[in-house]
């Protein structure tokens, strides 16, 4: 099974986000834009895994989740990875990730990342080395028809704030040919609020 740590969004801002990716549909010929309900951000990325690593990857969850407490995050500006120009004039750039970013309290968020990072290495999970670069994909693979600055504009009308409350580990699965991440548990902060 395909699995994944994140912070789900809630319903609001998820449709808030579906209603910018609407606005970005006209400026892109092709590619797969995130679903509405798949709106999140990730944690941690955990690939293919036996269906009995669940039980560790829930136990090192645990052992860390009473320490962090909730914190407020910002959605701030957007950008790309993998941007790549077209040499064709008459298209506009290839994205493979086009996301929002995240700010506020990234102290807050930076140490969840760490605590969570060191928790799954001491269950024997490979270290991830990557730096983290926290941000909420909105589609992938997309073949721009206009430079990509021209979509910038709508990023910095969407800075929101939220709480993030709880982590969740998902399943990632393709049902029916549509991508679906389903809960398997979420997992609460402890409830003093840190701003
Ligand atoms: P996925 O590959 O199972 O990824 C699940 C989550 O883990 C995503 O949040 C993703 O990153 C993150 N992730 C995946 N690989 C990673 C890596 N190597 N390192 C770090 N994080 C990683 O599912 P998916 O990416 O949503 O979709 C898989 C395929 O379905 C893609 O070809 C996609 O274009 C297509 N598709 C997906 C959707 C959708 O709504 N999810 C819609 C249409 C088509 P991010 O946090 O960066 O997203």
């Amino acid at each position: 099974m395909r699995i994944f740590i994140g912070i789900d969004l809630d319903l609001e801002l998820k449709n808030q986000i579906f209603q910018l990716q609407e606005k970005l549909k006209p400026y892109v010929s092709k590619g797969n834009w995130k679903y509405e309900d798949n709106f999140h951000l990730t944690l941690r990325f955990l690939g293919e895994i036996e269906e009995g690593q669940i039980s560790v990857i829930d136990g090192a969850i645990q052992s860390m989740i009473d320490k962090i407490k909730p914190f407020k995050l910002q959605l701030k500006g957007g950008g790309t990875f993998g941007l790549k120009s077209s040499t064709d004039e008459s298209k506009g750039p290839l994205v493979k990730v086009l996301w929002l970013g995240v700010d506020g309290n990234m102290k807050a968020l930076n140490e969840l990342y760490f605590e969570l990072e060191f928790a799954l290495t001491e269950k024997g999970f490979a270290k991830d080395y990557r730096d983290y670069a926290p941000h909420i994909t909105l589609g992938q693979d997309l073949r721009f028809s206009a430079d990509i600055e021209a979509v910038k504009p709508y990023f910095k009308a969407l800075e929101k704030s939220f709480m993030a409350r709880e982590l969740t580990l998902f399943r990632s699965e393709s049902v029916g040919g549509r991508r679906v991440y389903r809960p398997i548990r979420t997992y609460a902060f402890s409830p003093t609020t840190l701003e």
